[in-house]
């Protein structure tokens, strides 16, 4: 079963959204240029894709960093929400980063669910808290995590499940179309323009502009992506420089140079302070008010 891309002209390849149904939502994209399929509500069947993947017997990691006040914060509210809609009826591994192990909330977990803390030294900085994940990452896909887990998505903690999130965002690599900036035409997105950066994109170039809060893939991509963001964020701090959006213009790099496998529209990981828009038909995941004075030292 297969939908066809109306701006590649070809078919739309996909193992886990089993029934495409790209034409089911004609106001908005739902491929990019290069054939990979956009995830909106209604183009694909939520059954067919939890059957395919319960026939992989997949494992399905979910990292996420909680250091210093994100976690008492957020964390509890986050994985209370992912045990009602992350991947339910799959096997799922969470991954939770933290400098205070202890202080990580006992939220009671589902039959095949499992929770590992990891312990992270605490950067000064929220910039460095944030950007440091890259290289942490990189690191545990190659450890335990990277054996475990067959695929893997890595979050932001300052959101919370609002809809089912399930297997029909599975993918080889995934990136989020960012909520605030998905009808913005090309030229105004917010990618580095400073050509010292080894973030910088060109005038002309940049699909999307993606959002960092949300990201995913196979081990091994995922292994290559965080190995391409960690190596340009220490580039750019040898020469004194930071990216626009820290990690997140790194991010944007890395799927300009190597385009997602699948993009999943802003429904995924949407803002309410948006307020409402018709595209929008059921939020997976929603974002917390933007509270730094209270987080943010
Ligand atoms: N983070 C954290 N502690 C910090 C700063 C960041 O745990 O002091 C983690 C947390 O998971 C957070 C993510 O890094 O969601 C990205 O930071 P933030 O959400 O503040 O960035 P924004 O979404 O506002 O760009
Ligand atoms: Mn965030």
């Amino acid at each position: 079963p297969m939908g066809v891309c109306p701006l590649a002209r070809r078919p739309l390849r996909d193992n886990f959204t089993g029934l495409l149904h790209p034409w089911a939502r004609p106001e908005v994209l739902t491929c990019t240029s290069w054939g990979a399929p956009i995830i909106w509500d209604g183009t694909f069947d939520p059954d067919v894709a939890q059957q395919k993947a319960a026939q992989q017997n997949l494992t399905i990691g979910l990292t996420v960093f909680a250091v210093g006040r994100y976690l008492e914060k957020y964390l509890e509210r986050f994985l209370e929400t992912a045990e009602r809609h992350f991947m339910v009826g799959q096997r799922v591994v969470y991954y939770v980063f933290t400098e205070r192990p202890a202080a990580v909330p006992r939220v009671p977990l589902g039959p095949g669910r499992r929770l590992r803390v990891e312990r992270v030294a605490r950067e000064p900085r929220w910039q460095d808290v944030s950007m440091g994940r890259m290289r942490t990452l990189h690191e545990a896909l190659g450890g335990r995590l990277g054996r475990e887990a067959r695929f893997v998505f890595c979050m932001d903690v300052d959101q919370h499940f609002s809809g089912a999130f399930g297997p029909e965002a599975l993918a080889e690599s995934v990136a989020q179309l960012h909520a605030w900036h998905y009808h913005w035409p090309r030229w105004l997105l917010p990618f580095e323009r400073d050509a010292r950066s080894a973030a910088a994109l060109a005038p002309g170039e940049g699909d999307f502009y993606y959002h960092a809060a949300l990201f995913g893939g196979s081990v091994a991509a995922l292994r290559a992506l965080t190995a391409h963001c960690a190596q340009g964020l220490r580039q750019d701090r040898a020469r004194g420089l930071e990216a626009r959006w820290h990690d997140e213009s790194h991010l944007n790099k890395f799927f300009w140079l190597h385009k997602p496998a699948k993009v999943l529209s802003p429904e995924f990981c949407w803002s309410p302070d948006i307020g409402r828009r018709a595209e929008i038909r059921r939020p997976r995941l929603l974002w917390a008010p933007k509270e730094y004075a209270l987080v943010r030292a």
